[in-house]
């Protein structure tokens, strides 16, 4: 053990080295020893977020090497990053510029994004939980409070709410139903944080604070950074919507960072040289906005014009092909192809394919009869005893009654027949099986 890196909620972190592979660790060592049953739940919940970070591998979020147990002290040994939380560099030196605070949120958006489609939902999401590392990249750390999408887990923290005020979402505070739209919601207080050096809501107290969360409205830096880009703000905005549903999912909110950060650069060319002789402290250069772009006078008359051009076009080119379409009789071609499955199915060109990919799925198999009829099947219901083939109103074949595929024809479409004169007075063929996989 080498020295302490921090304190948490849950325990102490300490860095160390592994003795064997020579490399540094992070070791979060519970609190302390630990017995009895809350004992059990505290080992439990520290399992849980090893578990929870080891399905998932991604340069985004730290990596798990082992958990383990030394006299009753549990620890989780993971990656260690040289680096500091977002808090402690913001704290060090003063907000982001916004690319850079882009970029960093923009890669911990991309390491959730991984997690929730595994179905694993941090639920803590804040600077404090966010890693810089000494190349300027960001790691998500502490899957401590999560709840894997799992029903048969047995261990659901939805009847606490867990988290830093902060950062939490209205629907973790009023017990709602949490996705991972929580997290969209947190990653959008913490680039708030990181653009303006202070996080979203402030409150005397705890419960002010969540009434903040829950009523006033989502905050919008360019209150304290004027010169933040309108986009990037909106975006905060977005992701910090009160409803679950208004917020971006957390891939879709790293593509819409990721493309700020490259907009602001461009915005920035022409200002690049005075940025870098700027001194510390000084304030952001104003980005060109996308509004004066848009606002420049667009020339109505011609565009009109050209609509009107097109839609013509259109509208003759439509007309040419139905023309063809009417007068070569394609579409009762076509129409007859289909019924005479002139169309080569897609199980004939692959017989040995297994049934799990869907293309033999639909035809039954004559070598594994139907044992049970469907509960919707007419053999439940219909007194069939006078016809000897059978089919269904909507259907083109006719089968024996006696074959399995009968079995299949629901009650309400049952049609009968005595005759296979009958049934092919009725417009039906029989049913060949030419592409069975025996
Ligand atoms: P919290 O409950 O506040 O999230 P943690 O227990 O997760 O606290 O971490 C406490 C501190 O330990 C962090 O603020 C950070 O400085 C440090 N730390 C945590 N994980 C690592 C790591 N993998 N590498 C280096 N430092 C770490
Ligand atoms: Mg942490």
């Amino acid at each position: 053990l080498q020295r302490l890196l921090g304190e948490g909620s849950m325990g102490r972190v300490i860095q160390a080295e592994d003795v064997h592979l020579h490399r540094l660790v992070a070791l979060k060592v519970l609190r302390r020893k630990i017995e009895g049953v809350d004992g059990h739940k505290q080992v439990e919940q520290f399992l849980r977020e090893a578990r929870a970070a080891a399905q998932i591998d991604h340069p985004n979020i730290v990596r798990i090497y082992e958990i383990s147990e030394v006299d009753g002290w549990w620890y989780i040994a993971m990656e260690f990053i040289e680096g500091d939380t977002l808090t402690r560099v913001v704290k060090a030196s003063g907000p982001m510029r916004p690319d850079r605070a882009c970029a960093v949120i923009a890669d911990a958006a991309a390491a959730l994004a991984v997690a929730h489609e595994l179905g694993i939902i941090h639920r803590d999401v804040k600077p404090n939980n966010l890693m810089i590392t000494r190349s300027g990249r960001c790691k998500v750390t502490d899957f401590g409070l999560v709840r894997v999408d799992d029903p048969g887990d047995p261990f659901h923290f939805t009847d606490k709410s867990v988290g830093t005020p902060q950062y939490m979402p209205p629907e973790i505070i009023q017990h709602k139903e949490q996705t991972s739209a929580v997290d969209v919601y947190s990653l959008g207080g913490t680039l708030y944080f990181a653009l303006t050096g202070r996080p979203p809501y402030v409150g005397k107290t705890v419960m002010k604070l969540l009434k903040k969360q829950l009523e006033s409205p989502p905050p919008d830096p360019r209150e304290v950074i004027k010169q933040c880009p309108p986009g990037l703000a909106k975006l905060v905005i977005r992701a910090m919507a009160k409803k679950p549903e208004d917020r971006p999912s957390a891939a879709d909110f790293a593509a819409a960072l990721r493309a700020e950060a490259i907009d602001y650069r461009h915005d920035d060319s022409t200002i690049a040289s005075g940025l870098y002789n700027m001194p510390p402290g000084a304030p952001y250069p104003a980005a060109a906005s996308h509004t004066t772009i848009l606002a420049q006078p667009v020339r109505t008359w011609r565009s009109a014009v050209r609509l009107v051009f097109m839609l013509a076009l259109a509208a003759v080119c439509g007309a040419a092909g139905l023309y063809v379409l009417d007068r070569y009789d394609i579409l009762t071609l076509v129409r007859d192809g289909v019924r005479q499955e002139s169309f080569e199915p897609l199980s004939a060109r692959f017989p040995d394919a297994p049934t799990s990919y869907g293309i033999r799925s639909s035809i039954p198999r004559a070598s594994t009869p139907l044992q049970q009829p469907p509960p919707y099947s007419w053999i439940h219901s219909i007194d069939a005893r006078e016809f000897a083939f059978v089919s269904s109103h909507g259907g083109l074949h006719y089968y024996a009654i006696d074959d399995p595929r009968a079995l299949l024809i629901r009650a309400d479409q049952f049609v009968g027949y005595r005759t296979e004169a009958d049934a092919r007075a009725d417009g039906k063929t029989l049913f060949t099986p030419r592409y069975e996989n025996h």
